[in-house]
């Protein structure tokens, strides 16, 4: 396959499984383009994407905020009541001296999946009103940087194997938090294996190109 240009780039689409190359084509609302190869869906199309994106990330920013503000765990040992909060976690940290440690760990479980979630909104409530061409495109490129370093399932998991091992000891009570958190983690696993990055770049190239070609006719 021979490439002209890089514009020509935009049309081709590439197996994350096989990484064979293949030409985009249009495809029916509702179904969806598989490799040739392998049979790994390449992409979807749902002409409700931007509405479906837009819920979905407000719903996990509201489970985001709950899992942020409320206790996570109440622990009771020998009559003394301590309540842990997400944001005392790593505030801990920064008391007890290990500031980057605490960076760190501010940065995996607190900023990045705020960051993601906000941008997921913003990029399709702009992809739904039709504007903001080049600001969803630096969003989008910001994205697929800051995707991988979110993790809050992790965090979930080793929260999960702390309160396992205390048992024993203390009592421990479970706070709205914590439900929050697992819906939350939920949601993000859903929402970033249900929508590739790589589906959002088309759904915007269909908006602005769709855009484009209306100012033009009318000009
Ligand atoms: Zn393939």
């Amino acid at each position: 396959m021979k490439i002209e240009n890089e514009d020509a780039l935009d049309n081709l689409v590439i197996c994350h499984k096989c990484h064979t190359l293949h030409k985009e084509i249009t495809i029916q609302d509702g179904s969806k383009a598989c490799c040739r190869e392998c049979g790994t869906v390449l992409y979807r199309y749902d002409s409700r994407l931007a509405e479906h994106g837009l819920a979905l990330s407000i719903a996990a920013l509201i489970f985001f905020a709950v899992a942020n503000f409320f206790p996570l765990v109440k622990i009771e040992l020998l009559g003394h009541e301590q309540f842990i909060t997400i944001p005392k976690t790593f505030m801990s940290l920064f008391d007890s001296g290990f500031y980057i440690v605490g960076l760190i760990c501010s940065f995996l479980i607190f900023i990045f999946p705020l960051m993601i979630f906000s941008i997921y909104s913003v990029v399709f409530l702009l992809l739904k009103l039709r504007i903001g061409e080049k600001l969803s495109k630096e969003l989008l490129i910001l994205l697929s940087h800051i995707t991988p370093w979110s993790m809050s399932d992790i965090f979930l998991i080793s929260v999960l194997v702390a309160l396992v091992k205390l048992i024993g000891y203390a009592q421990i009570h479970m706070g709205i938090a914590f439900w929050a958190l697992i819906a939350f983690v939920l949601l993000d696993l859903y929402v970033t294996r249900t929508i590739h990055v790589s589906e959002i770049w088309m759904l915007r190239k269909r908006v602005f190109l769709k855009e484009n070609n209306v100012q033009e006719k009318s000009e």
